[in-house]
């Protein structure tokens, strides 16, 4: 048995899907396993409140049950106790045995669903040029299993959908026909099962479960990658699952012939029929994205969460689960610190977490460029000086540090001869106000940007 904490982890990740945030705070976060008894085939738990073991007891027993059946693929009685129950020598087992054989009866269709991801579903998916074939492609094999297209392999890099996809796929499938065994495994769960199982002699059981799928979809056929074993092991399934015209559907980081460590028969399978491919989304798309995290969270978008929003499309380009993570750090940040977000707060956030923004211009560089354009001295900008052909150009200065600069308003009051904040602040607004109504004024500081960048 691999280790308790790991399994209860799983466990947990399940239970928090199904429950809302407060009472999986509330009675599971203080849950602990004390232990798993795999001979009477007994998962024992326990929380230090009584009325926590109580509710948990009459409320949660069954979604427990069910999640621990999910991830470790066996029925276990579940027992919850307080801990000074426990120590009070109050066995662990001294439930009735007729209660260990008595079957889990559970909701069929519940059961399923608790394998997928509730949110990974096609509604929640947002179609755009970089995912629209692999999306239709997984969408006809939802709809027609077996018969669109099989295999369906689906490649591209990490955190651009392919697991949404595949757990839409499953989550469709079952809605439409409970009764259909969906299997949903990643390859690395089908190599340790496949391990458990050769330990505890149950090679057959293994079988029998694969190759009794109307459906199964592999994630992360790369795992295999360098593994014989598991290769010949998931040929045999293939094939078998094949013959009887199951639809299998795989998803790895790469194309079929870029999985160079993985038998040419396999590779070969995989190209058999529809092969399609997930890209890095466009802009307009990974602003539609997070449009759709922030419905699906709840979250109303007025004009500062948009900037927020066009800020992190803008800078995290490449993997959507970053992209979203930072999202909700920023919100989550927001409500721990109290604080309003707009982008400048997102910034602030993310500093460490954008890797490909680029650096950011100097103040100095800043400085130059507008003094440059203006036809003055970066000294007299930096003076008291208050005349108009002085102070405009340092209020588009100072915007300009705001942009694209991490400094603080403070800080860069500092940098033009000790100014108030509220100075750059007023500055700041002024000058994003004057951009809205001006075209020429905006063109302006277009170019002023490049040149900064160059
Ligand atoms: P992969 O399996 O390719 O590494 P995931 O399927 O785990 O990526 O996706 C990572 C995150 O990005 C998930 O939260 C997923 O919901 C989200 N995501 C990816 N593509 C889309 C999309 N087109 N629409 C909505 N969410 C998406
Ligand atoms: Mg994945």
């Amino acid at each position: 048995m691999e280790n308790k904490k790991e399994i209860w982890t799983q466990v947990l990740k399940l239970i928090e899907e199904n429950t809302t945030a407060i009472s999986y705070e509330t009675w599971f976060l203080t849950t602990r396993v004390k232990k798993i008894d795999d001979t009477t085939k007994a998962f024992y738990l326990e929380n230090d409140e009584e009325f926590v073991v109580r509710i948990l007891n009459n409320r949660y027993l069954k979604l427990i049950e069910e999640s621990i059946k999910s991830v470790t693929n066996e029925n276990y009685r579940v027992v919850i106790k307080t801990s000074s129950d426990y120590n009070n020598n109050i066995e662990p087992s001294d439930k009735k045995e007729s209660d260990a054989s008595k079957p889990v009866l559970m909701d069929n269709k519940l059961k399923k669903q608790k394998i997928f991801n509730p949110r990974y579903t096609f509604d929640n998916f947002v179609v755009g040029n970089s995912n629209r074939y692999a999306h239709a492609a997984c969408l006809a094999v939802a709809e027609s299993p077996s018969q669109a297209f099989n295999p369906l392999f689906l490649y591209g890099g990490s955190g651009l959908g392919k697991t949404h996809l595949m757990n839409a796929i499953g989550i469709h499938l079952l809605e439409n026909n409970e009764d259909l065994n969906v299997l949903y495994v990643s390859a690395e769960m089908f190599t340790n099962e496949f391990i458990k199982a050769l330990g505890e002699n149950k090679n057959r059981e293994f079988k029998n479960k694969y190759r009794n799928v109307d459906v199964l979809l592999m994630d992360d056929i790369q795992f295999l990658e360098g593994k014989d074993t598991m290769q010949e092991e998931f040929f045999h399934t293939f094939n078998s699952l094949y013959d009887l015209n199951k639809q299998i559907v795989i998803s790895s980081d790469r194309a079929p012939n870029r999985l160079d460590r993985l038998e040419e028969r396999l590779r070969t399978r995989f190209m058999w029929n529809m092969v399609a491919d997930v890209q890095p989304a466009d802009y307009e798309t990974r602003i539609a994205i997070l449009l759709k995290k922030a419905e699906n969270a709840d979250i109303e978008v007025d004009d500062d969460i948009y900037d927020v929003i066009c800020f992190i499309a803008d800078n995290v380009k490449d993997n959507i689960r970053e992209m979203e993570g930072a999202f909700h750090r920023i919100i989550g940040f927001s409500s721990l610190m109290g604080e309003k977000i707009d982008k400048y707060f997102a910034k602030r956030i993310l500093n460490d977490f954008i890797v490909n923004q680029g650096t950011s211009p100097t103040p100095e560089k800043i400085k130059s460029v507008v003094c440059r354009a203006y036809n003055i001295k970066v000294s007299d900008m930096e003076s008291s000086k208050r005349t108009s052909n002085i102070a405009y150009p340092r209020q588009i200065a100072m915007y300009l540090c705001r942009e694209l600069t991490d400094y603080s308003l403070p800080k860069i009051g500092n940098l033009f001869g000790g100014r108030h904040y509220t100075t750059v602040l007023h500055a700041c607004d002024k000058i994003s106000e004057e951009i809205k109504n001006d075209m020429e004024l905006k063109e302006n500081i277009n170019k002023l940007k490049k040149d900064i960048s160059e």
